[in-house]
């Protein structure tokens, strides 16, 4: 039988130690390569499921939200708009739009992959954007899949936060295929009906009366897809600038713009199904 000599042992630990450091540098190397991509998101810390209510539980929060982009023509000036305010939020996006050959597919996915250069999240919503309530689980499946197949392509990341169009995702179809992947659904707070509005005035307008309604606030729900909702922007940050002012004079916390994840519920096992 032979024995581990000391110095055996020191050449182990030695090994160990350098092993351990070779790890801890790809560590730093993989954290730094995201940081060049300009994103830091973990889309995999909401693998396995959740919810995402929408409203702030704790204090007061803004969690912006963009639906049924890329869209080339408005997306963009959505993207300054946020870089101008220091403000990451999360796009929804709908498979179709940016998948294929076409030369507006190959502009879409540009749009989609400066999203997530810029250090925004990015969502699934779905291929076609249908209805989900009205499909059996298969369509429901294929749709979902699809759009996590074009968005890993594009984005080389995978995402595991999910909106149902129109929030709608009542049968039991619609909840096992979100669930059964291992998804977190996402709903909101604030409703702008920024998809009803005729002017930026009323998507403004629609905000502020959502914020009336929950002062909390919370996920807020707007479509990068709409011209006026890139002009509403700047009025709807100048709205929250001047309520934060309002908030510190009486004493209130601001509100402050947060990441999804501040807002995530992890699935008990009883809902899992
Ligand atoms: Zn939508």
């Amino acid at each position: 039988m032979r024995l581990v000599s000391p110095a055996n042992i020191l050449s182990i630990v030695i090994s160990l130690a350098v092993i351990s450091l070779a790890a801890v540098g790809l560590g730093e190397t993989s954290r730094r390569h995201k940081a060049a991509d300009g994103n830091l998101w973990g889309l995999d810390r909401f693998r396995g499921g959740g919810l995402i209510r929408g409203p702030c539980a704790r204090r007061a929060c803004i969690a912006l939200t963009f639906d049924d982009g890329p869209e080339h023509s408005t997306t963009p000036r959505v993207l300054d708009e946020l870089d101008r305010r220091g403000v990451r939020a999360t796009f929804f996006v709908v498979g179709r739009r940016f998948d294929g050959d076409g030369p507006i597919a190959e502009r879409n996915r540009e749009v989609l992959r400066d999203v997530w250069r810029r250090g925004h999240m990015v969502g699934n919503h779905t291929y076609t954007h249908p209805l989900m309530d009205r499909l059996d689980e298969r369509s429901i499946t294929r749709e979902i899949e699809r759009t996590d197949r074009v968005i890993t392509e594009t984005l080389g990341v995978r995402t595991f936060l999910f909106r149902a169009p129109y929030g709608a995702m009542q049968t039991p179809a619609a909840r096992h295929a979100v669930y059964s992947r291992g998804l977190t659904p996402v709903f909101w707070a604030i409703d702008t009906r920024d998809w009803a509005a005729h002017s930026p005035e009323e998507v403004l307008a629609n905000f502020r009366a959502g914020l009336d309604e929950s002062p909390r606030g919370g996920v807020v729900l707007f479509h990068d897809t709409l011209p006026r909702t890139t002009q509403a922007l700047p009025l709807v940050f100048d709205e929250i600038a001047a309520r934060n002012e309002q908030r510190r004079t009486r004493g209130l916390p601001p509100y402050e713009f947060v990441g999804l994840d501040e807002l995530w519920e992890p699935l008990r096992p009883s809902r899992a199904h």
